[in-house]
């Protein structure tokens, strides 16, 4: 039986950085799981090499005909009819049901419903309603929905900050856990809520985020948002201003710690190399493509539950701050090794 070690190290912010820092990843690292980095070729862009799609995706075959996704471009004739060129740039895959559908700029050409199993597939069956794999969905919403980003390389992507150096303050450049809450819009998975924990617990930043595209689908089921959190709520920033908050305390060299942390710094249109993914420090005993979820990292290592309802950004913020505290007292001080 593993003994639980406790959660506080007693070390100060500048102890703590430098222990995290051999939990980081490395560039080759960040570049293979699909975090935005800075393109060579036009400085300030992003690019994404998207190596998780959920389905199979029809969309390889115009990757590597164009080379990009061209998200930046802009293929539509200007009266707005369909071209060769702009059918295969405006061609999208639904993430929940994998169809094909099409936006056109801000309009969905495509207006079908959706139906969907919002589970996972799990030994032949999905965990929603154990219904048979490759059966019809459980649930239905108005509009197919994707992810912003396709399979294969996704470059140059615009509206992206990148964290600048700093000289390191007196107290160090800080380490902070994040997560964020995603909605559905015309322009992909985008931003409605982020919150920043420090290590010791507290909520440094927690903020709804009013997406630039026109919300598809606020995603509930997963992000606890909905509606009202926007509607008379002068507390909702916009990504610009969000941007400017951040970059007040997040420097190159600020550790950033989440879970599958991409997905995050895809959302906030942030580049940042120094980053501890809690999917990384407790691998998957499969190994990549494979990930262990936040939930489940949890319950078998902090016999925890979270998320039994829906996300909650704070309280997975703070569940990626206490697994890196769990792994940094099993490894400095001898307790005995995680299995996971
Ligand atoms: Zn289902
Ligand atoms: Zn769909």
């Amino acid at each position: 039986m593993l003994e639980k070690p406790p959660l506080t190290t007693g070390l100060n912010v500048a102890e703590l950085e430098k222990r995290l820092r051999r939990y980081l990843l490395t560039p080759k690292q960040l570049e293979s799981l699909g975090y935005p980095t800075e393109s060579p070729l036009h400085r300030g862009k992003a690019v994404i090499c998207n190596p998780f799609p959920p389905y199979e995706s029809v969309r390889d075959a115009r990757c590597s005909e164009s080379g990009s996704n061209g998200s930046g471009s802009d293929e539509m004739e200007d009266d707005g009819t369909l071209t060769d060129r702009n059918v295969q740039s405006n061609l999208r895959r639904c993430a929940r049901c994998s169809r094909g559908f099409f936006v056109l700029r801000d309009k969905y050409l495509t207006t079908e419903r959706c139906v969907y199993h919002y589970g996972k597939p799990f030994r032949g069956s999905y965990s929603c309603c154990q219904a048979p794999e490759g059966s019809a969905g459980c649930v239905s919403a108005k509009l197919h929905v994707w992810t912003g980003v396709e399979l294969g390389v996704n470059s140059p992507l615009n509206g992206y900050v990148v964290t600048k150096p700093r000289k390191m303050p007196p107290e160090g450049y800080g380490v902070y856990a994040i997560d964020c809450e995603m909605c559905y819009t015309t322009g992909g998975l985008e931003l409605c809520k982020v919150s920043v924990v420090a290590m010791n617990g507290v909520v440094i930043y927690d903020k709804y985020v009013k997406p630039d595209n026109t919300i598809v689908d606020y995603n509930t089921r997963f992000s606890g948002i909905t509606h009202k959190h926007f509607h008379n709520n002068s507390s909702v920033k916009s990504l610009k201003e969000v941007h400017e908050d951040l970059m007040e305390f997040i420097s190159a060299d600020t550790i950033l710690i989440g879970h599958a942390l991409e997905n995050d710094l895809k959302a906030l249109k942030i580049i940042h190399g120094t980053v501890v993914d809690t999917s990384v420090t407790f691998p998957h005993h499969f190994g990549l493509p494979y990930r262990r979820s936040l939930r489940s990292l949890m319950k078998s290592i902090l016999q925890r539950d979270i998320q039994t309802s829906c996300h909650d950004s704070v309280q997975d913020a703070v569940a990626c701050v206490e697994l890196m505290l769990f792994r940094l007292a099993c490894d400095f001080h001898h307790f005995p090794k995680i299995t996971v």
